[in-house]
């Protein structure tokens, strides 16, 4: 049978996409805005880690 397959892949995306998400609060709890910039990378605000950050945290 061929049942275990259509469980597998989902809960694998799942604990993939949480991994994201743990990374992504991380990364947003490092990078935030003072003024016009990122206090963490001095990037003009929004910083590429922050926009990413804030893409993976919408999947
Ligand atoms: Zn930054």
């Amino acid at each position: 049978m061929t049942d275990n397959i259509s469980e597998k892949t989902p809960q694998a995306w799942d604990t993939l996409l949480e991994q994201y998400r743990h990374s992504a609060v991380e990364t947003l709890a490092q990078h935030l805005r003072t003024g016009t910039r990122c206090e963490a990378c001095g990037q003009p605000w929004p910083c590429r880690a922050a926009c990413a950050a804030e893409a993976t945290l919408e999947l």
